[in-house]
């Protein structure tokens, strides 16, 4: 016994339209771009519109050791060793960081010291 089954199926040649996500991506970009480093101060935390998840935020402020804090450390060990560790009690010093408490996106970044 045979079955022959012929199924003429026609064939479905649809297209779907691909939506691109790039054009998401790009708008992104250009709120990045919109964002200036003049809203921060180095003083202490900033409210602002957090560019990598774009919530209104109180920024996280912390205060490093940067560069120059520890370029100061090796001249006053050099020059006079019993105040070496002044520089690392002095914020000015400091390198600076705003943080976003939600996705730990860094706002802002002073370093006094850039190589
Ligand atoms: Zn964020």
């Amino acid at each position: 016994m045979t079955n022959e089954n012929d199924a003429d199926a026609p064939d479905a040649g649809e297209e779907k339209p691909v939506l691109e996500d790039t054009i998401v991506e790009e708008q992104k970009e250009s709120i990045i771009q919109q964002f200036s480093s003049s809203q921060l101060t180095y003083d202490g935390p900033v409210q602002l519109i957090c560019p990598g998840c774009h919530t209104f935020v109180e920024t996280q402020f912390s205060l490093k050791n940067g560069l120059l804090t520890w370029a100061l450390v090796i001249v006053l060990l050099i020059c006079f060793f019993p105040l070496a560790w002044v520089p690392l009690c002095i914020n000015s010093c400091k390198d600076a960081v705003h943080i976003c408490p939600k996705c730990r996106y860094v706002i802002g970044e002073k370093k006094l010291l850039n190589f």
